[in-house]
């Protein structure tokens, strides 16, 4: 069967609620590239009413005056390129200094810890800056708190959840309010042994107890809205790493973790994102 692919650019910073929007409109996958999201759909979807609704968000983004136009181009693919697409997206990367994050299709190699990773609809298949640096802050933190504990807030794939498991914490759980996220991180659980992690769909109001070590890729208003609930989740001796925060935006987010009682010991920007790492 032939595939539609439409390929929107659009300034970062509408990007995740633009995935959101093709998963409902029943995209079967997308590719993230920069400004750049590229999204398949059967050739059987009612392209005029995705185009329609996708030309609204554009007009809403454009009429705010971006630095960056919304573009929507569109074309049908034979069966064949759309798997290919797809596959030539999402291929195994290093990160740090101990791990590879691997589509299902790919074979590890080498001595690094293999993280496969079938991203479905979620966000996290380490490709993404900010993905990258959270799971570079934890190998290099993960020594400095007891590994009993693990939070992944808003787990997308469950790609930190899993690495947590790897780095030897001996309870882990992930969350996330989308259930597209709930399914793909199970899916992944599964791909990767991983079963001791638990996963809840919805708020950090679903976690109960404290953890050594919290993990939020989020953004920065989220980030700095949740800073308190994130802070009374904490061990005393434990380390929050936040991230998704864009450049710029990071002095908001280090002051909303102040107010909650939590120092900033380093801030890890890569491109044009920047992630902290803070303890109480
Ligand atoms: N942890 C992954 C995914 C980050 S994307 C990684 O680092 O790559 C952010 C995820 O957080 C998305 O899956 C989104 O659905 C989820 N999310 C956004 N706001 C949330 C909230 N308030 N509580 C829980 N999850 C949230």
């Amino acid at each position: 069967m032939p595939y539609h692919q439409i390929t929107i650019t659009i300034p970062e910073q509408f990007k995740d609620p633009l995935l959101r929007k093709l998963a409902e409109l029943g995209s079967l996958g997308s590719l993230d590239q920069g400004h750049t999201i590229t999204a398949y759909f059967p050739a059987t979807a009612p392209l005029s009413i995705i185009v329609g609704e996708l030309q609204v968000i554009s007009l809403l983004v454009n009429a705010a005056g971006h630095d960056i136009p919304v573009r929507i181009e569109h074309s049908l693919l034979p069966d064949t390129d759309w798997n290919e697409s797809w596959k030539r997206g999402f291929t195994s990367i290093d990160i740090g200094e101990r791990f590879a994050v691997l589509p299902p299709w790919e074979r590890p190699s080498g001595s690094r810890i293999p993280l496969v990773i079938d991203p479905g609809m979620a966000f996290g298949t380490g490709h993404h800056e900010t993905t990258r640096s959270c799971l570079v802050l934890m190998e290099r933190y993960a020594g400095a708190v007891k590994k009993e504990r693990f939070l992944d807030l808003g787990t997308g794939t469950g790609l930190l959840a899993i690495a947590a498991l790897a780095l030897g914490f001996r309870s882990v759980v992930g969350v996330d309010t989308d259930p597209l996220a709930i399914e793909a991180s199970r899916r992944n659980i599964a791909l990767n042994e991983a079963e001791k992690v638990e996963l809840f769909e919805g708020e950090i109001d679903r976690c109960e107890g404290d953890y050594d070590m919290i993990a939020a890729n989020l953004i920065s208003g989220t980030l700095a809205q949740l800073a308190g609930e994130i802070a009374s989740r904490l061990v005393p001796a434990g380390i929050v790493i936040m991230s998704g925060i864009l450049k710029g935006q990071d002095d908001e987010v280090v002051e909303a973790a102040k107010n909650s009682g939590l120092a900033c010991i380093e801030r890890l920007a890569d491109g044009k994102w920047v992630s902290l790492a803070c303890r109480r």
